[in-house]
């Protein structure tokens, strides 16, 4: 049997890799001259009068993982390279009348602290005897004004949304982003009482990148494949009788088996000859734009501690920016000691014309927004500022993606499968897993897309 892959990025590449330790047959063919997808790293030089060396993330800055996905890292051999993020990064913090204030970590600070107002409180110690359950449909903000406050949309759930998504809570399903969140309800009764019963069930997940970036991952990953094809775009596929025949630079290849491996834009042009509504359905899927911008700047010319993990903006407070993650806060050895590097998400749906400004734009204004948040010495510029865009950042798990599950599994009858961000979650270990678990799958023609 041969399975065919279509796409590189972490969903293609630990596909590929599972799929070879099981002995399968398999061709990856990625498009572009370098695996990874959206997980890229970079180091920059700064100007003579810096001198410095910038380890920088244009994509995912870093993953959440459980001790069997450190495993499977250390199966790679990677383990050496594994960079776990700083304690004192756990500290988040969200802009509020004019400054950034520490979100409430737990219970305590939540019921006692002076972040959310006696209105919220009421409402969170309340939500343990909210009977009502969760329609069909509803959407992140709905489900959160109806078991706790307008004020906990905004000032929580919007800029935690804004900061995983880029998305927007008023229009992403519970059901497709958090439904754990439904199992609470219908189960406990409410999400206090779950989250307190499955606090000592649940492992916690630690959060990490590697020594040199995000790309070790993926590097590592694409090292180890023997039937990996760079500069391959996939231009047709086609059923037929035995499987799929897949044109690769004007050839024909027949393969048993073939998997979706890339976004819903790439997947809809291939798929639109085999069926027309999942070719229309994936182009309704939306992603937003996202501008990512690093700025470094000497330690001495900021006067905020920095110590957490990054700031983000609520909407209401009508900000330039999404929010602001403080990158060497996190990690070490992301700039020089005597510098700090903040990575800025500018766009997302909320405010995709922001992430469309020119860089000159984008640059001096993300620079006047650190200069104020994070009291930026007067006269003091970033020693180092780029940009990197991405005009299709991060598919969004509303109504849209709904309408894409039937095709998909309606596909697998013939042979055609998905493992891509935008079918059962967008994060990277969530990309991870899914591979993982079709793998065996494939193997064992078991179904596979019943999420
Ligand atoms: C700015 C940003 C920050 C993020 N931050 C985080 C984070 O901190 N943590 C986290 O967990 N997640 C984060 N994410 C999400 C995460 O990066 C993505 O969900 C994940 O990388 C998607 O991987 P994928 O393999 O499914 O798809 P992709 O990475 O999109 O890979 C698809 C691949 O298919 C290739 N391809 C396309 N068409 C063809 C074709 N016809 N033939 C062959 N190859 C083709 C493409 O070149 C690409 O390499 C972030 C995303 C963005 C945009």
């Amino acid at each position: 049997m041969t399975v065919g892959i279509i796409g590189a990025g972490i969903s293609g590449l630990t596909l590929a890799y599972e799929l070879q330790k099981q002995g399968i047959h398999y061709q990856l063919w990625e498009a572009s001259a370098q695996p990874g997808g959206y997980i890229q790293s970079r180091r920059e030089q700064a100007g003579a009068s810096s001198g410095g060396s910038y380890l920088l993330e244009s994509g995912p800055n870093s993953l959440l993982g459980d001790s069997a996905l450190l495993e499977w890292i250390d199966e790679l051999g990677l383990a050496p390279e594994v960079l776990f993020s700083k304690p004192v990064s756990k500290a988040r913090f969200v802009f509020r009348d004019g400054r950034y204030r520490e979100l409430p970590s737990g219970p305590p600070s939540l019921l006692f602290g002076r972040f959310f107002s006696w209105k919220t409180k009421l409402a969170i110690w309340r939500e343990r005897s909210n009977k009502t359950l969760s329609p069909t449909g509803e959407t992140l903000a709905q489900f959160f004004r109806r078991r706790f406050s307008q004020e906990l949309v905004d000032y929580a759930l919007g800029p935690f949304v804004a900061g995983i998504y880029a998305g927007n809570p008023e229009q992403l399903l519970v059901s497709e982003t958090f439904p754990i969140l439904l199992r609470y309800e219908k189960e406990y009764g409410s999400v206090i009482r779950g989250l307190i019963k499955n606090q000592s069930k649940t492992e916690r997940r630690q959060s990490f990148s590697f020594k040199n970036g995000m790309q070790t991952l993926t590097d590592g990953l694409a090292a180890r494949l023997t039937n990996l094809s760079l500069n391959t775009p996939v231009e047709q596929i086609v059923p037929v009788q035995a499987g799929w025949q897949v044109t690769v630079g004007g050839k024909t290849e027949v393969v048993d088996k073939l998997v979706i491996a890339v976004g819903t834009e790439a997947a809809a042009q291939l798929v639109a000859p085999y069926n027309d509504t999942f070719a229309t359905r994936l182009r309704a899927v939306v992603y937003p734009p996202m501008s990512v911008v690093h700025s470094v700047y000497n330690r001495a010319a900021v006067d905020h501690s920095l110590n957490g993990f990054g700031g983000l903006n609520p909407k209401m407070e009508g900000q330039f920016a999404a929010g602001h993650i403080w990158s060497s806060s996190i990690f070490d050895g992301r700039c020089p000691a005597d510098e700090v590097l903040f990575t800025t998400f500018v766009g997302g749906t909320q405010s995709a014309r922001n992430a469309r400004q020119q860089d000159d734009v984008l640059l001096s204004t993300v620079h006047q927004e650190l200069t104020k948040g994070f009291g930026i010495r007067a006269g003091s510029g970033p020693v180092f500022q780029s940009v990197r865009r991405w005009e299709r950042a991060i598919p969004q798990y509303d109504a849209a993606i709904v309408a894409v599950k039937e095709p998909v599994i309606l596909a697998e009858k013939d042979q055609l499968f998905v493992c891509a961000n935008w079918y059962g979650g967008v994060s990277l270990s969530d990309c991870i897993q899914k591979a993982q678990k079709m793998a065996p799958q494939l193997k064992n023609n078991l179904i596979i897309a019943n999420l």
